[in-house]
């Protein structure tokens, strides 16, 4: 590295790189050639900024940048920027704009320019912000191992379905649950449980394809048509997220599976708090009595809101993720073939968007909480399942550009550190996404094929020999080509019979 890279610089590079150089190849017990469980964390909106304001809030690193985990960096792009099929290209014929290029993210020419509110001042934030993906072709490409056009749920560039994670969970007898924090059906937990969509807004063609598809056996989020943002009952009811059609069948427990089975409906915060134990029948949908978002949307609620964590009062009475999280595996931690449980920290993205500083490390803070329950469960190993024959991946789906205080005059400056308990130093540069790669963690069985993955450097040299560094990276579509060989796996190790 070179000898004039400012303080900023090198405390990036360091926080960075230490914790994926300093890993082992993770023992594993060769009994398990491949994981019985896969469960799979993504944190839509999230990038190495996001991250560290939760570490910084709370003195301490998130459970997953601890030792036994390895860390990776994957990049985000699109196939393209349309958002529509293309029917007469190839369906993988990337756009070579949207591809991730050291050099024109890292761009550190000055620029007078804006968009919108917010001034681009270098050339790479304007690049970062230009060439930004959507939640939807994110997620497809994690949950299909295919790149796709922004507002694809498990299509390609052509529109063809592709087959997804939970289709071929569910192909090997695997449980399937999906839960988040936004609506059930938003566009991530729509990808995770397998549905088949050209546009993501199609939100009751998408709940129709998630209950009666036969893939999923525990849906979980918020939407609920007759609560409002806060959990109070609405005059009216609204049918955004399920046609009245389908909520009338779920309410008279006559909507079923592709097999007949009939859909258990859980509402209530008691209720859903209840089936973390005992007996859960299955096919389950856990609807909390809230219109979009657990708690991200509730008032007093306003774009660039400062307020720390916690400063304004939570809806009471209101399931968290981690909630939610823990009745689904209840519900899918039986099948003697093992499942696969996908987890959205879907609002830290909202947050992200309205440059809510504060809600976000909220909704960071009951995303790692979820997953520091689902590792205390794995080290107890008492439920049948621990960390010999489960992994667990904790990706992100994409960035946002979110950096230091004084990143306007000095580029890619982190955020700074303001002690335990207060904000961070920070200033954002955009309300919608951007094209920097996202970092992802892995422990447990089966992670260390991640590192057989071929990377790309991401380093680049400005002209002044300021050098910017962060981890390789590969494309996040080797989440779900890896994965989906693991499942493949996972049907040739079965016993069989002499
Ligand atoms: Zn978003």
């Amino acid at each position: 590295m070179s000898a004039h890279v400012p303080l900023f610089v090198l405390a990036l590079c360091v926080h960075s790189l230490c914790s994926a150089f300093a890993q082992e190849r993770p023992i594993e017990d060769p009994a398990f050639a491949s994981p019985r469980n896969i469960i799979l964390f993504v944190a839509d909106g999230c990038g190495e900024s996001t991250h560290r304001a939760l570490e910084l809030w709370q003195g301490s690193p998130p459970i997953y940048q601890g030792p036994e985990w390895s860390r990776y960096n994957t990049t985000t792009f699109a196939l393209r920027t349309s958002i529509r099929p293309s029917r007469n290209l190839d369906p993988l014929e990337q756009d070579p704009r949207l591809v991730y290029d050291p050099a024109k993210a890292w761009d550190t020419t000055p620029t007078d320019r804006a968009h919108g509110e917010y001034p681009f001042y270098f050339q790479g934030y304007n690049w970062l912000r230009a060439t930004a993906s959507d939640s939807a072709n994110t997620a497809s490409a994690i949950f299909t191992g295919v790149p796709t056009y922004r507002g694809a749920i498990n299509l390609d560039g052509a529109g063809n379905p592709v087959r997804s994670l939970a289709e071929a969970a569910s192909d090997r007898g695997l449980a399937v649950g999906v839960v988040t924090s936004v609506p059930f059906n938003h566009a991530t937990p729509a990808c995770a449980a397998g549905a088949h969509v050209p546009k993501r807004e199609l939100y009751h063609q998408i709940a129709r394809q998630m209950f009666t598809s036969g893939v999923c056996d525990v849906i979980a989020g918020a939407g609920h048509p007759k609560f409002d943002r806060n959990g109070f009952p609405r005059e009216e009811p609204k049918y955004t997220y399920i046609s009245e059609e389908d909520w009338s069948a779920l309410r008279t427990g006559t909507l079923t599976d592709a097999d007949g089975s009939r859909w258990t409906l859980a509402t209530e915060t008691e209720t859903i708090r209840s089936l973390a134990t005992g007996e859960v029948q299955l096919p389950l949908f856990l609807l909390a009595p809230v219109a979009q978002t657990l708690q991200q949307t509730r008032t007093p609620w306003a774009l660039r809101d400062a307020t720390p964590p916690g400063g304004h009062p939570f809806i009471e009475n209101m399931p968290t993720l981690r909630d939610m999280t823990l009745a689904a595996l209840n519900g899918l931690d039986d099948d003697p073939d093992g499942f696969f449980l996908v987890v959205e920290g879907g609002a830290i993205d909202w947050a992200m968007h309205d440059n809510q500083i504060g809600r976000m490390i909220e909704e960071m803070a009951d995303f790692v909480r979820t997953i520091e329950a689902i590792c205390e469960i794995l080290d107890a190993g008492d439920r049948g399942f621990d960390w010999s024959n489960t992994l667990v991946v904790v990706a992100a789906d994409h960035d946002h550009l979110l950096l230091g205080p004084e990143s306007d005059t000095m580029p890619f400056q982190p955020l700074t550190d303001n002690g335990p308990g207060v904000l961070p130093g920070y200033r954002w540069h955009a309300n919608t996404h951007s094209n920097q790669p996202v970092p992802m963690f892995v422990r447990g069985n089966s992670s260390s094929v991640f590192a057989d993955i071929p990377t790309t450097p991401d380093t680049h040299t400005a002209p002044d020999g300021t050098v910017f560094e962060r981890l390789p990276y590969f494309h996040q579509q080797e989440i779900g080509k890896t994965l989906l060989n693991l499942f493949d796996q996972h049907a040739e190790s079965e016993p069989k019979e002499p």
